[in-house]
Order: structure tokens, then C-alpha cells, then sequence
């Protein structure tokens, strides 16, 4: 043994009367810097338990847990970190979408008289589990001036505004590949969007196929829950996107146009070839009222299963609402057709013009198939319910907006005034204004309350569209050179408390007027039942506005089923395909005995 070494023990006496370095006792309390990356904390109202700082750390500290309190567009999971594994990297913050995680600059933790294992005591879920430094302001934060995230969509190429109101034409362009794949690559793949999605989709699976340039795996995915993809992909509510991780502090993945690009990207021709699957042949008839959207999809959905589907529609083509609602310029009719030839190729049977309790009885149909799916939609417009509501040149929007893509010639006069805040108020103030009338608007509520998509309001502003909020209507009358005299009353908003929205009252004595040529009135629309007749309706109950239905459109009679507008209360295109595809597995869970 050397000297040195034998020595080297009495090197640290020297140490022994100078001031330590490091702390006395573990006890001891000694602040960390100010920017110091203690422990984490994590802002329970603002965390979407996505799971993007699970999925980002390196040391698989952080595994997602249940907690009990969860909102809309939340997981219910929230971050638990084991600080036996933790490195501090601090890479879990800068990922966190929502801004919730932070770290406090807390750095000691001291567990006295450890009865149980020490992983589980180092081990928490920030926000949910009280701690000393909860409420430290200091510690480490993202900085403000790098991201981790694209946080701004991929813009999409638009028609603007004064050349698409000399047409008809498409208005969106539809992604190029080269802007899909960036657009694909924003994602972080966390699935918050796929619950809220009625039809749950698996977005997050067909955003992936987009980026690694697989379109033919993709329109597989969008298959499995939606029959209507290039629809979709145009006119969908996008529940899915109010929800998306990135929409917290930037802007959310364009997941309809994504859709719309893989359904774009495939031709018609190839779909059979992708889309082939094993089919059992079941020797059983499923009649299907109405070729909207929801009886378009519990068609591909049964035909898929093997049975045999005869759809029985009243107009002259198939498609509902998407066909005689939706204007052209937001779904062009080769889009809307590529999707229903794809269903109807698979071996449906289609009778246009067939009414049932017209053409062909309730009962008839009843007897003949081994069950029934009605989806007969909302085509019954609700009234204003005013004076003068009767006059000429007082029209609505429902039959407007079909009598356009009927293509029958339509004298609006210059001055339209369309009644209603709703999608069909803005497509038929839109579809005015595309015929070259001055168009104004009349809401009862304020601008915020509009039912309308936020784009369809921005697009009628950009087209020259005038808009009149909290506008009550009164009474119409004809002016004596044959033009209508619109009266209404300006509201004030009188709150209702509860969390309940503020309901429009009229302030007394207001009273104003336009003049207009044409008014077109859009308030909503209903349904009725009058066409079911006979002795198969026995069985079925209905209740004030519908037909009285359990959640997978099981009517009280077991071969009736219903969905769609009829069926849900929110009324757009994906939850009546969503209706379609739980009727289908019911119906066929029906017919096996089940
Ligand atoms: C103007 C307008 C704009 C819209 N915009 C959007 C949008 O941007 N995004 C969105 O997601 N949704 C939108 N919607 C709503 C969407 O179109 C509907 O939610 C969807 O079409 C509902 O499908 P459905 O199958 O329930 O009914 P429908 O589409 O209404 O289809 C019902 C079908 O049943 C047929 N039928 C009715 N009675 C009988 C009978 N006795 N015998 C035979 N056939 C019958 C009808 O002719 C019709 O074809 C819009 C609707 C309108 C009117
Ligand atoms: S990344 Fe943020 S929002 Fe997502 S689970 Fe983690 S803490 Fe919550
Ligand atoms: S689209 Fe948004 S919510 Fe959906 S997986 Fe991607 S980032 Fe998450």
C-alpha cells in the first residue's frame, strides 16, 4: 500500500472546521434557485390527462391513473410521478399542451418512519394529492419563447369571397399531400378526440396513415366507424377539433380536412379493392326508410354483416339532407355521390320516389322484412309564427335550399332577408347572395348564441352579408308596390341564472322595419309520424316529437330500430352515420337471437 493512501483518510480532517457545503441534516431547509426544477405540480382544471408527458418521458416515471372529477375532451387520467425514476429533465412541461405542469422549486422530500414501499411514498399525482409547494409560485415554467408543438394549423387553399359568390363552386381546396403531411405531423397522437367524435373514430390511427403516406390504411380506418368520409371530410361539425390537446394554446389539427384528404386521395375506382372484406351471407331482408346520412350508413354497415338491404327513399336521389340541404359550394355533389355509389355498390337496393305510407305501406314493409331502420330526418320547417307569415315572397329555407338543387329557377328580387342563426339559415342566406340578392340577416340572440358554424358566420361577413342580432320578429306585411315589410323588435338578453343561457326578450315598444323581396324563414325544423299507419305500429310508442328509442335505436317493437335526426338531438351528419353503424350491430345482434 502506498503512503498516500494510507494517509488520505486524515485529508478530510482538515475539512472539519470549515463551514459545510451541503446541508446538516436531511431535515434542514435550504430554498432551491428560483428557477430550481423541484417537484411537479399539475393545474387540475387545465390538465386534459392527454397523456403527452407520459408518452414524452424518457425514464417512464409518469404513468396515467384515473381520477375521479373529469369534464368534456378529458381522458379522466391525470400524470402520477415516481421520483425514483425522475431525472428533472423537465421535457414533461415543455410538452404539455394545455400549459397545466409546471415544477415547484421544492427539491426536498422527507418521509419519516417509512412503514411502506419507498416507489409508492415518491409517488404522486400533482393537483390531485396535497403538497408543501403547491402553491410556489417559483420553480420552472416553459418558457414563452420556445415550443415543442406546431402550434398553427396548415392553412387550407380557399376560394376568396368575391369569386366564389359569382358560383357554385367548392370553396375549399383540399389539402396537397405536401400540406397534409405537415398539417398530419402537428398531432401528437394523444386520442383526447377520438371520445368526443360520436362516431369515434380513431383519428389519431388515420392521422398517423397520412403521415407515413399509407392513404389506402387510412380510408381502411375511416371505414370501420364511417361509411360517409368525403361528406365528413367537407361539412362535419368537428365536435372532435373543440376538443383536440393542441386547441388549448394554439390551433387545433385540422382532423376534417385530414379526413377529406384521404378520401380525396383515393379514386372511386380503387375503394372496392382496399375496402374488400370476408362477408357471411345472412338469408335476411332489412328494409331502411330515408337514404340519409343514417340510413346510408346502417346500410353499409349490414350489407357488411351479409345481409340484404333494400333502402325505400321518397326524392328522386339519395343522400337526405346532404343532398337537398347543403349547398354545393360546401359539398359538391360528386364528393357526396362518390360516397353513396361506394355503399350502394355493395349490393343495396335503392327505390327512389318510394314513399312509405305513400308508395308503399307501413305494414307492408313491416311484414315483408326481418326488420325495419327508419331515418326519415327533419323535413318538416318550423313556423315563425307571426302575422303575414302566409304572403308571397315569405318562403323557407328548407324548401328554398331544395328547390335549388333541384335546379329550378328561383326570383328572389335585390333584397332577401333570411330569419335564423342556425347551418341552414347561413346556407340559405349564402345561396341568396350566390344569386346575386342583398342579403341581411335576423337573429334573436346575440352573435356568440349562433348555432351556425363559426366558419359559415365568418364566410357570410367576407361575402357581403349584413347580420342583425337580438331582432325579435313582429309581423310582415305587403308594402303597396308589392314588397314585404319585415317588423321586428329589438330584445335585450335577460339572464336566467343556473348556468342556463340568457333567453331574448323584446324591450317594450321597440319596433323596427326592413324592406325586403324575399323573406326566407329557417328557425329550425321537426318531424311527424303521420306516414306510419296500419297495424305494424302497434307495438311502438312514441313519444311528443319522435319515436321512443333506448341508445342503440331500439324502438319498443324489437324489428323497429330508428336513428338519425329523428333519434338524437344534436342533428348533424356524423351522429346520424354513428346512429346508423349502433342500429346496424343491434339489428344484427337482433336477428342472431341475441
Ligand atoms: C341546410 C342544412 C345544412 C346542414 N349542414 C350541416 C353541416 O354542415 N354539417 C352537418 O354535419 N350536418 C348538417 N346538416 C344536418 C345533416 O344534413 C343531417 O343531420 C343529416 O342529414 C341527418 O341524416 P338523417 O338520415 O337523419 O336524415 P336526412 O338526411 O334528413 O334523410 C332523411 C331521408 O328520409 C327520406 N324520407 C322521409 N320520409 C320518408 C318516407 N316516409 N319514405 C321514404 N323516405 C322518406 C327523406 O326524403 C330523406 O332523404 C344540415 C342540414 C340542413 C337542412
Ligand atoms: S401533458 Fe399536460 S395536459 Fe396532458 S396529461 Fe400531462 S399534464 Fe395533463
Ligand atoms: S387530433 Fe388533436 S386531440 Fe386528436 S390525437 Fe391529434 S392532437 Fe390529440
Amino acid at each position: 500500500m502506498k503512503l498516500k493512501e494510507i494517509l488520505s483518510p486524515f485529508y478530510v480532517w482538515k475539512r472539519a472546521f470549515e463551514k459545510p457545503y451541503s446541508i446538516n441534516t436531511l431535515t434542514e431547509q435550504r430554498p432551491g434557485s428560483d428557477t430550481y426544477r423541484g417537484f411537479h405540480k399539475n393545474d387540475m382544471n387545465k390538465c386534459i390527462g392527454c397523456g403527452s408527458c407520459a408518452e414524452i418521458c424518457q425514464n417512464a416515471t409518469i404513468d396515467m391513473v384515473p381520477v375521479s372529477e373529469t369534464k368534456d375532451g378529458d381522458s379522466g387520467l391525470r400524470p402520477r410521478f415516481d421520483y425514483g425514476l425522475c431525472c428533472w429533465c423537465a421535457l414533461c412541461v415543455d410538452i404539455c399542451p394545455t400549459g397545466s405542469l409546471s415544477m415547484s422549486n421544492a427539491y426536498t422530500w422527507v418521509e419519516e418512519g417509512l412503514d411502506k414501499d419507498v416507489r409508492e411514498t415518491f409517488c404522486y399525482v400533482p393537483g390531485a394529492e396535497a403538497k408543501p409547494w403547491d402553491d410556489e409560485k417559483l420553480g420552472y415554467h416553459k418558457p414563452d419563447d420556445y415550443e415543442l408543438l406546431h402550434l398553427n394549423r396548415i392553412p387550407m387553399p380557399h376560394l376568396p369571397a368575391h369569386e366564389s359568390l359569382s358560383s357554385f363552386i367548392e370553396m375549399v381546396k383540399g389539402y396537397s399531400k405536401e400540406l397534409a403531411l405537415k398539417e398530419a405531423d402537428r398531432c401528437i397522437q394523444c386520442g383526447i378526440c377520438t371520445a368526443t367524435c360520436p362516431a369515434h373514430m380513431n383519428i389519431p390511427a388515420y392521422i398517423k396513415a397520412i403521415r407515413e403516406d399509407n392513404i389506402e390504411e387510412g380510408l381502411k380506418i375511416l371505414y370501420e366507424t364511417n361509411p360517409l368520409p368525403g361528406v365528413c371530410g367537407r361539412v362535419c361539425t368537428r365536435r372532435c377539433e373543440d376538443v383536440c390537446a393542441l386547441s388549448h394554446r394554439g390551433e387545433a389539427i385540422s382532423i376534417r380536412w385530414l379526413k377529406r384528404y384521404i378520401s380525396d386521395s383515393v379514386e372511386a375506382e380503387q375503394y372496392q379493392k382496399i375496402l374488400q372484406s370476408e362477408i357471411t351471407s345472412q338469408n335476411k331482408s332489412i328494409a331502411i326508410i330515408g337514404a340519409g346520412a343514417g340510413g346510408l350508413s346502417a346500410a353499409y354497415y349490414l350489407l357488411k354483416s351479409g345481409y340484404q338491404v333494400e333502402i325505400f327513399e321518397a326524392k328522386q336521389a339519395a343522400g337526405g339532407m346532404l343532398r337537398y340541404g347543403i349547398p354545393e359550394y360546401r359539398l359538391p355533389y360528386d364528393a357526396l355521390d362518390k360516397d353513396i355509389n361506394y355503399i350502394i355498390s355493395l349490393g343495396a337496393k335503392l327505390q327512389l320516389n318510394t314513399k312509405i305510407g305513400k308508395d308503399i305501406s307501413f305494414d307492408d314493409l313491416y311484414n315483408k322484412f326481418s326488420s325495419v331502420f327508419i331515418s326519415t330526418g327533419l323535413f318538416e320547417p318550423n313556423r315563425l309564427a307571426i302575422d303575414g307569415e302566409d304572403l308571397p315572397g315569405v318562403i323557407n329555407g328548407l324548401d328554398f335550399l331544395d328547390d335549388i338543387t333541384l335546379g329550378k329557377k328561383i326570383q328572389l328580387g335585390k333584397n332577401v332577408l333570411v330569419i335564423g342563426g342556425g347551418n341552414v339559415a347561413m346556407d340559405a342566406a349564402r345561396t341568396a347572395r350566390r344569386l346575386g340578392a342583398e342579403v341581411t340577416v335576423l337573429y334573436r340572440r346575440r352573435e356568440e348564441d349562433m348555432p351556425a358554424d363559426k366558419e359559415e358566420i365568418s364566410d357570410a361577413y367576407d361575402e357581403g352579408i349584413k347580420f342583425f342580432f337580438q331582432a325579435i320578429p313582429m309581423k310582415i306585411e305587403k308594402t303597396a308596390d308589392n314588397r314585404l315589410n319585415f317588423i321586428w323588435g329589438k330584445a335585450e338578453m335577460v339572464d336566467q341564472g343556473n348556468g342556463k343561457r340568457p333567453i331574448p326578450v323584446m324591450i317594450e315598444g321597440s319596433k323596427e322595419t326592413i324592406i325586403a323581396d324575399t323573406v326566407i324563414s329557417a328557425v329550425g325544423q321537426g318531424t311527424n309520424f303521420h306516414w306510419m299507419e296500419g297495424q305494424a305500429i302497434a307495438n311502438i310508442k312514441f313519444g311528443k316529437w319522435n319515436i321512443t328509442a333506448d341508445r342503440w335505436g331500439k324502438s319498443s317493437d324489437p324489428k323497429v330500430f330508428v336513428g338519425g335526426d329523428i333519434l338524437n338531438s344534436v342533428a348533424d351528419a356524423i351522429s346520424a352515420i354513428a346512429d346508423g353503424h349502433r342500429s346496424a350491430r343491434a339489428i344484427d345482434s337482433f336477428l342472431q337471437g341475441n
